[in-house]
């Protein structure tokens, strides 16, 4: 009743920019989120990757509301303690020289793009602004990040763009040559292509790219919005790769469910931006910082990291063994995972699991993508598992 309720005000009331579930949730509880006649769901999309630790997590909760009680907001004209404290984690803890905070991922991209326009335009030439980015990327929604994107199908509508952004193949490292000229500034890539269909790109491709971009100056900008925070196994995917990258964005898990983004510059994008150049007023905001500096301290952890690895290679191995013709493909690293179905039977297998108390996503036209709290249980992994050969038989 409530449910109908809610659902009626909803189409009365908001935007109808998003396709939902017929679901409304309530609370959550670690793994699992409950509607509001108390029914539990294995939740395995963590609101998109987000809630990293899950729902209500003892220490991020009193954290935040211990925050809540003493600051939430200054404006960036101050120094607060959270702030410097998550950059000084996330510096620490990969080589990068700085943090810059904003408060999503597209903003995170935005920002990387005038780092890396800046830097270009300083050292070299006013006119060196182009960015290569990828076939079937996702960077956002904003202008500028909607233009990054290459897929055509998110573009219609909304133009004119911002001029400067050129589309290459994804592992084709020819194409990437063919089109980088001497006004190529950047390459901003996702390193597994989430919203399309979670595609972890090809790490001959990847070496070559960045040998590639080293010997021209040209900037290595990867985008960390899904992959970022542990979801790999590493603090952050590009580690797997063992590539240095310039500028790295990154959002989704760095709050635990907290709106923030930000990007993390080498010795060289360090200071590209000066004072003036770039702000946010919400941006690293005493609240959002708090949860940033509180997931990091439970993250960046070599057990809890390694746990994450192994779990997910837990998870793939026994997704690949169940017998099913449905599944075409599982792949992914970590706890994002793809498994590849028949597009004219995905909407099914999703509502499927749903109606079996399991919450999963889907990326591109014919993938279910998992990206479960990184403190999932491997009981809750086969728990997951029974639903899905239930699911699939
Ligand atoms: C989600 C996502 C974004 C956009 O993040 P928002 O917070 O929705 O603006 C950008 N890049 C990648 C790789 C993403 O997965």
């Amino acid at each position: 009743m409530e449910h109908a309720q809610l659902k009626a005000d909803e189409k009365q009331y908001v935007m109808q920019t998003y396709g939902r579930f017929d679901l409304s949730l309530d609370h959550g509880d670690g793994c699992y989120l409950y509607d509001l006649d108390g029914k539990a769901y294995l939740d395995l999309t963590s609101g998109i990757g987000v809630n990293c630790l899950g729902h209500a997590h003892p220490i991020l909760t009193r954290a935040l509301q211990e925050q809540v009680g003493k600051l939430m907001h200054v404006s960036n004209l101050y120094y607060t303690k959270p702030m410097v404290s998550a950059a000084k984690q996330l510096c620490e803890a990969t080589g990068m020289k700085k943090a810059f905070f904003s408060n999503s991922g597209a903003e995170a991209n935005e920002a990387m793009i005038k780092a890396a326009r800046k830097y270009s335009q300083t050292n070299y030439a006013m006119d060196r602004t182009k960015i290569l980015t990828l076939v079937n990327s996702f960077h956002g929604r904003t202008i500028a990040t909607l233009e990054a994107t290459g897929q055509d199908k998110f573009h219609q509508y909304f133009y004119p763009f911002t001029d400067g952004f050129d589309y290459v193949e994804a592992n084709n490292i020819d194409d990437v040559k063919a089109k980088a000229d001497d006004k190529t500034c950047g390459i901003m890539l996702e390193l597994i292509q989430g919203e399309s269909g979670v595609r972890p790109l090809d790490p001959v491709f990847v070496r070559e790219l960045e040998q590639f971009c080293k010997e021209r100056d040209i900037l290595l900008l990867i985008d960390e919005v899904q992959t970022g925070i542990g979801r790999t196994g590493k603090l952050f995917c590009y580690e797997n790769y063992g590539i240095e990258p310039d500028i790295v964005s990154m959002a989704k898990g760095l709050g635990g469910g907290v709106p923030i983004g930000g990007i993390l510059t080498n010795e060289k994008t360090s200071t590209a931006l000066q004072a003036g150049d770039h702000g946010s007023t919400f941006g690293a905001n005493p609240l959002a910082t708090t949860s940033a500096d509180t997931v990091l301290s439970l993250v960046n952890d070599p057990d809890f990291l390694k746990d994450v690895e192994q779990k997910g290679t837990y998870f793939m191995e026994r997704l690949k063994a169940i017998p099913s013709e449905r599944i075409k493909d599982v792949r992914g690293i970590g706890l994002m995972i793809g498994i590849e179905v028949d597009p004219e039977e995905i909407g099914g297998l999703i509502q499927a699991c749903m109606d079996r108390g399991m919450l999963v996503l889907k990326a591109g036209t014919n993938t279910i993508r998992l990206l479960p709290p990184l403190i999932i249980t491997k009981k809750q992994i086969d728990d997951a598992l029974n639903i899905f050969e239930e699911v699939l038989a």
